[in-house]
């Protein structure tokens, strides 16, 4: 795999560009000449047979053809096993699949690349003999995937800035009783205060005391690539069942999701396309409309990890098809589900099939739903939506719309009777560079 900036320049080292995050110009990287590795797949010599094949060791047979050389210090085996005590899991509803990407410790798909991301870094840190600060600003969900996945690390520090009184309770417990190497800081301000906090610190070399800085965002490959990783094994599992070529519908934000679905689709996977779901915040979708893509500020909805008005990952989504409007239109249909038909949808799962789908899933179950009834797949394709995150994550609008309580996993419930730990700081980068010399200052 080769990665490009957008100034042309490119590398092949996977290590470099994780422990960057962002490219060297400050944008991103591209991602190119992913490996085929339709072999893998599917026929004889396909990793998963029909009935069995486990999900790490699919995924490190997959890791070792596409990047051999490029496992950071110790082999792909001994980094999945650590990362993953937990899989992806196909549910069959009566004419369609939800893939559920949320049986990890923090209840949502972004453990696949958060736990990844932090093995890699880790086994990285150790071989150079060096110490790290992840340093990362939070409306929610990242937050928690990130310092769950880093707790306990003696190598990697994790600082999580999230804003006073606008994260939900549970995610706010999510991220402040991890302790030990995940700190968390309350910021008396908004999200944007937070994001802007750290941005300035990465800005400005004399603010962060020569402590190594490294962030943990979507944008970060060490994040899609491990993510590309369930779409594959997805595909192989529902090939050797004999459902060929699925439709893949991803609820999205931030569209690093999708990409990652794309990314498979380059690597051989076979798709009859994909869905990009999305609630109001329509960019997207408006431009596989129009062809026009036009940022906006977000607005609130209640599929809040989807917010986003100015998706990062969409350069790079384009990109996968040379920027070709009518490859990617082609390729993508994009719907854009209200928060009404959201909540109707969840109503109409739990009825109909028993199943309490989060409000992201619920999106993409209305999108995939949608699709369908307009005819516009294959008739025999089969759809699989991704599940981002647990029911119980969103106890109340869950309930509010099916009348139904989602059960609590044990990891989600027992944060609740932890005690948090927090510090508070004022919305200034001045306070953070302080706080920041104070702990880890030389
Ligand atoms: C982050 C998130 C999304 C959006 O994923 P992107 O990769 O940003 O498009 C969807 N659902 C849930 C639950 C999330 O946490």
């Amino acid at each position: 795999m080769i990665y490009r900036c957008e100034n042309g320049e490119s590398t092949d080292r996977l290590a470099e560009v994780i422990r960057r995050g962002s490219a060297p110009d400050g944008g991103l990287y591209y991602i190119s000449d992913i490996p085929d590795v339709s072999d893998l797949l599917y026929g004889d010599s396909a990793v998963l047979q029909s009935g069995h094949g486990g999900y790490n060791d699919f995924v490190v047979k997959i890791l070792e053809r596409m990047l051999p050389d490029e496992a950071p210090g110790i082999s792909w085996g001994e980094l999945i096993d650590s990362a993953y005590d937990f899989a992806p899991s196909l549910h069959a509803l009566e004419s369609e699949y939800v893939l559920e990407l949320f049986h990890g410790p923090s209840c949502a798909f972004k453990d696949f690349g958060a736990r990844f991301l932090a093995r890699y870094l880790e086994a990285d840190c150790r071989r150079r003999d060096e110490k790290l600060v992840i340093l990362t600003a939070t409306s929610g969900d990242t937050g928690s995937a990130v310092g769950q996945a880093f707790a306990g690390s003696d190598a990697i520090d994790v600082v999580i800035l999230f804003p006073r009184g606008r994260i939900s309770h549970l995610q706010e417990k999510q991220l402040t009783t991890i302790g030990g190497n995940v700190h968390a800081i309350e910021v008396d301000g908004s999200f944007d205060d937070c994001q802007r906090m750290v941005k300035r610190i990465f800005a400005d070399q004399s603010l962060s005391s020569g402590i190594s800085l490294s962030s943990a965002n979507s944008i970060n490959l060490g994040r899609l690539i491990p993510q590309m990783l369930y779409y594959l094994y997805a595909a192989a599992r529902l090939s050797a069942d004999g459902c060929d070529a699925p439709v893949f519908c991803v609820p999205s934000g931030n569209f690093g999701n999708l990409t990652a679905g794309v990314m498979g689709y380059m690597a051989g996977m076979r798709v009859s396309g994909f869905i990009a779901a999305t609630n109001r915040n329509d960019v997207v979708p408006e431009y596989l409309q129009s062809g026009h893509f036009q940022p906006r500020p977000s607005v609130e909805t209640i599929s809040n990890a989807m917010d986003v008005g100015n998706p990062s990952n969409f350069p790079r989504l384009t990109r996968l098809y040379s920027d070709d409007y009518a490859r990617v239109r082609s390729h993508i249909a994009g719907y854009a589900v209200s928060d009404e038909h959201t909540r109707e949808t969840m109503r109409t799962y739990a009825e109909r099939h028993g199943y309490l789908a989060c409000p992201h899933t619920a999106v993409g179950l209305a999108a995939s739903a949608h699709h369908r009834n307009a005819n516009l797949a294959p008739s025999e394709a089969t759809f699989v939506t991704l599940g981002t995150a647990h029911p119980a994550k969103f106890p109340d609008i869950v309930e509010q719309a099916t009348q139904e309580t989602p059960e609590a996993p044990e990891r989600l419930s027992r944060v609740l009777r932890l005690p948090s730990q927090a510090d508070t700081i004022d919305a200034d980068v001045g306070a953070l560079a302080t706080w920041l010399r104070e702990r880890f200052g030389r």
